[in-house]
Parts: C-alpha cells; structure tokens; sequence
C-alpha cells in the first residue's frame, strides 16, 4: 500500500501494523512499488513496479509540532543537494515538489503521529520517478521527469546517500529549525523572480512574483499591485508558473 500509511500505523499504534513492536529509534521503509501511494490532502502518488524509488523514514523530534512546519523544505534540500552529488541538478517548487526541467521528479509528503508515550514522530515519505512507464504517465496527467539512467543505475547506493543527508539534515533541523535551510533552498528555487498563481482547489488566490521563502517557510510573493509582498502559507494550496 503506502509506506507513509505502515509506519505512522507503527508510530500511533494503529491499524494493521500496530501489533508490532512501537518504534523506538529512526525506522526506514522501502518499497519496490506502491499501490496506495499518497500525495497531500488525499491526492494519489502513482507509481509502478521498479519505476520509482519511493520509502518512507520515521522520524522522533523532541521540537513540539508547530516546528515542523519547514520540513518538507529542508527535505527538499536534502534531495536536492544529494542528487547534485550525483550530477542531477534539480530545482524546488514550494512547498514540496522536486522538478527537473519544469517537470516532477519526486514528490515529498510529511505526515505526523503522536507515539502513546507521547513521543512526536514525523514520517517523511519520498518518491523519486525512475522510469515511470508512458500508460502510467497519462494517467498522471502532468508531465513527469525520470531520474537520468546513470544516477539511477545503483539504487541502494542513492538510497543510503539520500539517508544520510537526511539523518544529517533532520539533526541539523532539530538544533537550528529551518533558518538553516532558507538560503539553500532559495538558491534552489524553481520559480525565483517568475510569475505564478497560487491556487485553493484550483481557483486563483493571489497572482504575482515568486520571490522565494522567509525564515519560517512562507513563499513571499509580490502581488501585482501590491506595494509589499505577502506571505503564503504551505496549507492546501497549489503553485503553477503563469
Ligand atoms: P500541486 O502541484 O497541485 O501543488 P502537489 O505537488 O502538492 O500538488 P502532491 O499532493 O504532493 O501534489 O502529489 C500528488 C500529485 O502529484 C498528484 O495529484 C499528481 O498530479 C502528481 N503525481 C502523482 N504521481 C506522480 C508521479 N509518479 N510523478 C510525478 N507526479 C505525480
């Protein structure tokens, strides 16, 4: 099914996997292909055997929940400057999406459980296309961008790059908060200096330049018009370039 869904199961003690041992430390799950993969507020994440690398890392923070507003950002640095490692360059379009060449590449989807002993955990879901088959793709229904065939030659190897960034990352998350995370996804910005529309169940909300994110992960735009730029809230809303 999902790999998000087994482990916040694990983590809240409930579902199918509650009769498993509770977590008790960072707990990493990865699947061959998904047949419930989920994206936010409910969206589907389409995969299929061998097509995508997609797993789910379980995550305790001693930070209370509020603090983990930016995360999706900071995972976002963390796959982006990974895959640079791997000479993929890819760009961030806010709040969670990874493109290569104005196309999706990986999706990232951070979902949070409270443990009975009260312990917060997030689970940080990851799906990186590798070959997404052309069917499947139509039913995406927007273009979709595969991982160049040299970098998803060795999968493990990419996996346990990607896990050590983000052990490294969520520690580094965990002492300072997303302050140090602004600048580098800034530098990474898919739509820095464009026009774009930010969209509620996908009426427009506002329109204007993307100027990047501020210290608390808010997108700043500067509406047509308007004298100062606003600041946009991740909740469920959508960016497309104009
Ligand atoms: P939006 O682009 O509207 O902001 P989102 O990026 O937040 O949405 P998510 O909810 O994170 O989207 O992911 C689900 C969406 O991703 C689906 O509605 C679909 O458009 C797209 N999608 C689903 N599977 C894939 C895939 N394998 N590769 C790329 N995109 C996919």
């Amino acid at each position: 099914g999902s790999t998000n869904a087994d482990l916040l199961a694990r983590v809240s003690g409930n579902g199918r996997d509650s009769g498993k041992d509770a977590l008790r430390a960072p707990t990493l799950l990865v699947a061959l292909t998904q047949t419930a993969g989920r994206g936010r507020a409910g969206r589907a994440w389409l995969t299929a055997p061998a097509a995508a690398l997609t797993f789910s890392l379980a995550w305790p923070f001693a930070s209370p929940l509020q603090a983990l507003v930016g995360l999706p950002l900071a995972v976002g640095v963390t796959i982006a400057e990974t895959l640079a490692d791997f000479g993929v360059e890819v760009q961030l379009k806010w709040p969670n999406d990874v493109l290569q060449g104005g196309r999706k590449l990986a999706g990232i989807l951070i979902e949070t459980a409270t443990a009975p002993d009260q312990q917060l955990w997030a689970v940080i879901g990851i799906g990186i296309n590798l070959s997404i088959p052309e069917k499947l793709q139509e039913q995406i229904g927007r273009r979709t961008a595969n991982l160049p065939a040299a970098a998803a030659q060795d999968r493990d190897l990419l996996l346990g790059s990607l896990l050590s960034g983000l052990a490294q990352n969520m520690w580094q998350f965990e002492s300072e908060g997303l302050s140090a995370f602004v600048e580098r996804w800034n530098r990474l910005h898919a739509f820095a200096g464009q026009q774009v529309a930010i969209l509620d169940q996908g009426k427009t909300l506002h329109e204007g330049k993307a100027l990047g994110i501020d210290q608390i992960g808010r997108l700043l735009l500067q509406t047509d018009g308007g004298s100062n730029p606003i600041a946009i809230m991740a909740g469920d809303i959508s960016l497309r370039p104009k």
